[in-house]
């Protein structure tokens, strides 16, 4: 799966969220046990030895933390995230699983047979190498660099992956009405361009494993070992050239960076060696004039390997690709090896998850809308829907007013900050419209075919918009998804149903708590219409400077402030040849701009709730004030566990700040908290000055 970086802005890392797999059912359970709803506000986590206004992520979590090792199948356990994924996962289960013996409509038996292909892997042991034999004799057919334009189309036109780069279709960021083609930068099989380039005892020994990892799979793709180490060898070299010629992925966060129109001629005199009219054609996207080539200096100096390296050693990368990319759905052998460079190795994972767990997952993500319809209907009661919707408008009044106060903004600019919150829209729960995946093509027998037809349809589907006016309702996410999105292009916010469940979400409880939670969710999302790269968008998507020159620089002072705030936190200690490692401030600016103004817009909104009820931000409930309910509530959803390998992944590659840091970094630039628990002026979370943009 290809976690390079492409709008929207999510809540929670997608690629950690894939990264992470839920607990498995306790060690020789036969079937899975259903997980418990979590909590919403637990003063069981609470360390009452810590003291809140010294480290608050050790006084809301530290209980948690220390009641809740990671479980041997993840790398990554959250309080919120993890355990709601894993209990959403477990009633999707439920429904493939009957689904898989007992359909009773034809989207049933498609998805169940989907999962059971999945599933039966002795059918998958059994049919080993023969499903990839096509792949490989199309890529040791290969007589020219002149050929690769039709090869790596029909290598997509089959669904068989194979590196280079990432091509679809996107918004135009300078018109977002009209759809346009966009080519990226890609071809990496590490997590970051740093791991193949960064001149360190630490990347050098995980590139030593790495070479080990890609010689192993070869073998076990029936090559000899003498072989399997050459190809390893190049596969090396040409990651690393694609590396060397990658933009770093902070630079393109910012979208004037990555917003490079060409026409399709002129792409062509880029790249002379690379065909790409014969590309565009063989893939079936239809006829274009020109696009975004997001990364221009990238696709320069392919076109200089694809003339440079020698031709065998393209042919071992993409083989490499097609067995790597496609690891999941092989033989157990290549399977576990897989499964011990890139989860135990890279991310610290003891053991892989179980199938049923895979298998589901896989579902979700092949035919998510087919699988979520069913879904929603259990999980999802219309009044959550309205639920939500008031508590949108009360975040969208507290954010209004929130610009109108802002001491360093003009008035002008301040109209044009209203106009864009009035067109932002709201997406809660699910699509009005469902995807109509009739055409996927599921035979219950072969699991790797499946995969690949979804892969296919999931291509042409995005393709299918090339020209085409944009849709507003569609969505970027499936309904069982635990996570929330902004999409700059569309101005809008959307919630999915997975979501919208405890501790996030909850009917019962006292609005402090669900405010700390998924308002803060909500008003996180909206403040990313406003983050430095969103505030370089307008109300209707359009990427067009509405600040004056002025307020641009007041709006940049104040993100410097939190760059630096941000570069200053520390997520995992030095030893030995190995450097602590700090957060990125600049990679994390606009989540954590999202995070502080979040959190501050949705307290605004809870002291308006609060008033209109008569209550008081001092009444206490349970021994706490409502203040300190909202701040817990907020914390509880961040109490994580990880393995250090992933912590220092997640610093180099998520543009997430560690969850000690979304939680201690944001009440610290928040006066209202140190209030809430009385803290000394000059306490660590209660300091004499810190940063605040919105
Ligand atoms: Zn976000």
């Amino acid at each position: 799966m290809n976690c390079s970086r492409l709008i929207p802005v999510l809540f929670f890392s997608a690629c950690a969220a894939m990264a992470q797999t839920p607990a498995a059912a306790p060690t020789g359970a036969s079937r899975p046990e259903e997980p418990k709803v979590v909590k919403s506000f637990d003063a069981s986590t609470i360390d009452k030895t810590a003291d809140p206004c010294t480290d608050f992520y050790q006084y809301a979590c530290g209980k948690w933390i220390e009641d809740n090792p990671i479980p041997s199948d993840q790398s990554s356990w959250v309080r919120s995230f993890s355990l709601v994924y894993e209990r959403n996962r477990y009633l999707l289960w439920q429904e493939l699983d009957s689904a898989a013996k007992d359909p009773k409509t034809p989207l049933q038996k498609q998805y169940g047979d989907f999962y059971a292909s999945c599933m039966d892997t002795a059918a998958i042991d059994r049919r080993g190498l023969a499903p990839l034999q096509p792949a490989f004799d199309a890529i040791a057919a290969l007589a020219g660099p002149g050929q690769f334009p039709a090869l790596l189309a029909d290598l997509e036109n089959h669904g068989t992956p194979y590196g280079f780069f990432n091509f679809g279709v996107s918004q135009d960021d300078k018109d977002s009405s009209q759809q346009i083609a966009v080519i990226y930068q890609g071809g990496l099989s590490l997590p970051d361009r740093d791991y193949y380039i960064v001149d360190s005892p630490h990347f050098a020994e995980i590139r030593k494993q790495y070479v080990a990892h890609v010689t192993k799979m070869m073998v076990l793709a029936g090559d000899t070992p003498t072989q399997a180490a050459k190809e390893a060898a190049a596969v090396m070299e040409i990651e690393t050239a694609l590396a060397k010629a990658s933009t770093d992925r902070t630079l393109l966060r910012d979208p004037e960076n990555r917003y490079h129109i060409y026409t399709v001629a002129d792409f062509e005199k880029l790249t002379p060696g690379f065909d790409w009219s014969v590309y565009f054609k063989t893939t079936g996207i239809g006829s274009f004039n020109s696009l975004n080539v997001a990364t221009p200096d990238f696709f320069k100096a392919l076109n200089g390997l694809l003339q440079s390296e020698p031709l065998d050693l393209w042919k071992s990368y993409l083989r490499w690709q097609a067995v790597h990319g496609q690891a999941s759905d092989l033989p157990k052998p290549i399977y576990d090896e897989n499964f011990a460079f890139f989860r135990k190795t890279l991310q610290g994972q003891q053991e892989p998850e179980a199938r049923w767990k895979i298998c589901s997952s896989a579902t979700d993500n092949a035919l998510g809308e087919a699988v979520g319809q069913d879904w929603v209907k259990e999980n999802f009661p219309p009044a959550a829907k309205e639920s939500m919707d008031k508590l949108v408008a009360a975040l969208e009044k507290s954010l209004g007013a929130d610009i109108q106060t802002l001491p360093w903004m003009s008035d002008e600019t301040k109209k044009e900050a209203e106009a864009k919150l009035a067109m932002f829209r709201n997406k809660i729960g699910y699509p009005d419209k469902w995807r109509d995946y009739s055409s996927v093509k599921v035979d219950r027998a072969d699991d790797l075919e499946n995969e690949q037809h979804a892969t296919v349809f999931a291509r042409d589907w995005n393709y299918g918009h090339l020209g085409k006016p944009v849709d507003e309702k569609e969505w970027g996410m499936t309904p069982p998804t635990v996570n929330a999105y902004y999409d700059p292009l569309m101005n809008d916010i959307n919630f999915p149903a997975g979501i919208l469940q405890p501790p996030f979400f909850d009917f019962t409880i006292d609005p402090a708590v669900n405010f700390g939670a998924i308002g803060m969710v909500i008003g996180h999302e909206m403040t990313h219409g406003f983050d430095d790269e969103g505030s370089k968008y307008d109300g209707k998507g359009n990427l067009r400077e509405w600040q004056t020159p002025a307020d641009r620089k007041a709006f940049t002072e104040r993100t410097d402030c939190e760059v630096a705030e941000y570069n200053s936190f520390q997520t995992a200690p030095a030893h030995g040849d190995t450097p602590a490692q700090h957060l990125n401030g600049k990679l994390t600016l606009g989540e954590n701009t999202a995070d502080n103004g979040g959190l501050r817009i949705a307290y605004a909104a809870l002291l308006d709730t609060l008033a209109a009820q008569n209550k008081s931000i001092t009444d206490k409930i349970d021994g706490y004030t409502e203040a300190q309910r909202y701040f817990l509530g907020f914390a509880q959803v961040w109490c994580t566990n990880e393995t250090e390998q992933t912590v220092r992944q997640a610093a180099l590659t998520d543009e997430h700040s560690d969850d000690r840091w979304r939680v201690n970094g944001v009440v610290q630039n928040f006066e209202e908290f140190g209030k809430a628990f009385g803290c000394k002026k000059g306490q660590p979370m209660y300091p004499v000055s810190s940063c605040r943009v919105w």
